[in-house]
C-alpha cells in the first residue's frame, strides 16, 4: 500500500505521516514513512540546490529535472523496494506536489511535467493521496514559526494560491485517489479522517 500526503506550506503533513505511521505499526503493519525532496543522500544534495536561499533563481525547468531527479532515486532505491518487501509506504510528498509547484506555481505545462514525473517514477502511483488544504496565508504563518523561510516559502502569496488550487484541481480529477482534508482543524481530528480511509484500503 503506497500513501502519499501532501498540501502547502504549513499543513501539518509531518505530523500527519508521524500519526499515521504510528498507527499503522501499532497493527502491526511493516511501514516506512519518507518524504521528498531529500530521502536519498543525492536528494539531500538536490534538496540543499533546490532549497538553499544561495542558490538564487532557478530555471522552472531546471527545478523541474532536480526534483524529478530526487524522485528517481527515491522511487527505485527506497520506495519501490519497500512496497515489493511488503511495507506500506507513506511519503510526504509526491508526484502531485511536482504539478501543483512546478506546474501551477512555476507555470510549466502539466501534461510535460506529468510526463517527466511518470518517467522517472516508473509510472508508480499511489493507491491514496491526502492532500492537506490550508489558506496559504494560515499555512505560510504557521511555518514562519517554524524558522526562516526557505527558497519556495519565500515566494510570493499568489504563488502559493496557485499552488494550492493545483493540488485542488488535482483532487477533483482524480476523486478516487483522493481524500481532500480541511488542515484547519485539530491535528487529531484530521489524523481521525484520514485513518478511516486508509482503515477501508486494509485487508481485512
Ligand atoms: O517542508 P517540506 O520538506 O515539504 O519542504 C519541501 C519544500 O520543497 C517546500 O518548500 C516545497 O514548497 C518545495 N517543493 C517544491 N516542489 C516540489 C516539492 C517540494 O517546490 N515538487
Amino acid at each position: 500500500l503506497f500513501i502519499a500526503l501532501e498540501g502547502g506550506e504549513g499543513s501539518g503533513k509531518s505530523t500527519q505521516v508521524r500519526r499515521l505511521e504510528a498507527w499503522l505499526v501499532e497493527r502491526g503493519l511493516r511501514v516506512v514513512a519518507t518524504h521528498e525532496p531529500g530521502a536519498t543522500p543525492v536528494g539531500q544534495t538536490i534538496r540543499s540546490i533546490v532549497l538553499g536561499n544561495a542558490t538564487g533563481s532557478l530555471s522552472p525547468r531546471t527545478e523541474a529535472l532536480l526534483y524529478a531527479a530526487d524522485k528517481a532515486e527515491h522511487v527505485d532505491t527506497m520506495v519501490r523496494p519497500e512496497l515489493d518487501e511488503g511495507a506500506i509506504v507513506i511519503t510526504d510528498r509526491y508526484i502531485d506536489s511536482t504539478l501543483a509547484y512546478q506546474g501551477g506555481g512555476r507555470d510549466l505545462a502539466q501534461r510535460e511535467v506529468l510526463r517527466l514525473s511518470r518517467w522517472a517514477t516508473s509510472g508508480l502511483r499511489p493507491h491514496l493521496t491526502v492532500l492537506l488544504d490550508i489558506p496559504p496565508e494560515v499555512g505560510l504563518a504557521r511555518g514562519a514559526a517554524n524558522g526562516p523561510a526557505d527558497r519556495i516559502e519565500s515566494e510570493s502569496l499568489e504563488f502559493h494560491q496557485r499552488v494550492r488550487q493545483g493540488f485542488l484541481d488535482l483532487a477533483l480529477l482524480d476523486p478516487d485517489r483522493y481524500l481532500v482534508v480541511d488542515a484547519t482543524q485539530q491535528p487529531a481530528e484530521i489524523a481521525d479522517q484520514i485513518r478511516a480511509r486508509v482503515e477501508s484500503l486494509l485487508e481485512p
